[in-house]
């Protein structure tokens, strides 16, 4: 059975997420790579990336092949030098990753870690800033998607600025419903893919990056295929994409960002999951869940919630009965504790919310679970 988004189910989940009708539909013709037509879509989606977060004129969009990662490496890899020091704001998984990253390219980095439930430590990076004039960027997650929690990133740059070295942002999950503008945030490079807060399909990641660091970051590259300052000069030349481009994905997209300033733009889409979030965690919370965490530091992105204690909740069963009432869910993702997540995002309104509420009371009836807190309490600390 089709729901109104032409799919059989919704995907309450980070990306790949529900997408329009429409948004699907733009795929039903074939493009020329080389076609005046497609370059100057592409240059379009570009051009409205980068007025996104007010940074015509000083920064470029450069779209790389791939998913959100491919761009974070290409990112990563060109933009910090051989000679560079990153430090790595870690809060979950996705900060791990850049860690990662580094570690296999090979270049210097230090880690500040706080746990899965803490903002990043403002406080800290300020002092290791001040001790280590060796370290020339610094990296972050805007949206830890390991468990929904929002960094606080006008702060993070500030401090940077300050100490003058360079911000690289994974703004991944929260590009397009988080605010992000160079008129608050001073970052070298966000980094973003095409399949999360914008509702498109997946197929490409994007930076936007500032042109004088782009210039500057000219050799760098540990790779071929991932030099965004070679894909950049690629588009630059002749508008084209170096390589086959995933040109469906591109139409798709230029529809879901038409969608997108249709629904009022950031303002819009982050009220609409604002109240998919909030609508979610009354829900939850009426059933007996716990969210993971403090609502002062939750993002309307993604909402992690603990596994209840209960012996008869079983999350494989649940996650069953979810899917076949067409709702799919996410499991957890933490280190430390037994969690599941529920997307906010994607073609999702608040009575899909309501409808995902009503199959998860069902199952608690069915399974026979009658107290949904977890093992033990959650953590509140503060402090790592
Ligand atoms: C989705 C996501 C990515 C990229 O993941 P892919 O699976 O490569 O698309 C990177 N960072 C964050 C924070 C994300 O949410």
């Amino acid at each position: 059975m089709l729901n109104t988004t032409g799919n059989d189910h919704y995907l309450l989940t980070p990306g790949p997420l529900t997408t329009s009708l429409e948004t699907k539909k733009a795929m039903l013709r074939d493009w020329g790579s080389r076609d005046e037509q497609f370059i100057s879509l592409t240059r379009k989606i570009c051009r409205r990336l980068v007025d996104l977060v007010d940074g015509l004129g000083t920064h470029a969009c450069v779209p790389v092949q791939g998913s959100g990662t491919f761009a974070v490496e290409a990112a990563l890899g060109t933009l910090i030098g051989p000679s560079d020091k990153a430090l790595l704001l870690v809060n979950g998984t996705y900060g791990r990753r850049m860690a990662q990253i580094l570690d296999i390219i090979g270049r210097d980095h230090i880690i500040l870690e706080t746990p899965e439930n803490v903002p990043c430590n403002v406080a800290l990076l300020e002092q290791t800033l001040s001790q280590d004039p060796d370290i020339t960027h610094v990296a972050v997650v805007h949206c830890e998607t390991t468990s929904g929690i929002v960094n606080p990133i006008e702060d993070i740059s500030a401090v940077v600025q300050e100490y003058g070295r360079r911000l690289l942002i994974d703004a991944m999950s929260a590009f397009g419903a988080l605010a992000l503008s160079t008129h608050n945030v001073c970052f070298d490079a966000v980094m973003a893919s095409s399949n999360k807060c914008l509702e498109g399909v997946p197929g490409f990641g994007f930076v936007i990056a500032k042109e004088t660091s782009l210039h500057e970051a000219e050799g760098n590259a540990h790779s071929l295929s991932l030099d965004l300052y070679a894909q950049w000069q690629g588009f630059n030349k002749n508008g084209q994409w170096r390589f086959t481009p995933p040109t469906h994905v591109c139409a798709a997209f230029a529809q879901a960002l038409r969608e997108y300033d249709a629904e009022g733009g950031l303002v819009a889409r982050h009220q609409r999951y604002e109240k998919n979030c909030r609508t979610l965690v009354d829900g939850m919370e009426q059933m007996g869940f716990v969210p993971f965490l403090d609502r002062a530091v939750q993002a309307p992105i993604i909402v992690t919630f603990h596994s209840p204690a209960d012996p008869k909740f079983d999350f494989y069963s649940f996650f069953q009965y979810l899917a076949e009432r067409h709702y799919v869910i996410y499991p957890g993702k933490l280190t430390t504790t037994a969690s599941f997540r529920i997307g906010c995002i994607g073609q999702v309104y608040e009575e899909h919310i309501k409808g995902a509420l009503a199959a998860i009371r069902d199952y608690l009836s069915i399974a026979g679970v009658t107290d949904c807190r977890p093992v033990t309490p959650p953590r509140k600390d503060a402090t790592s």
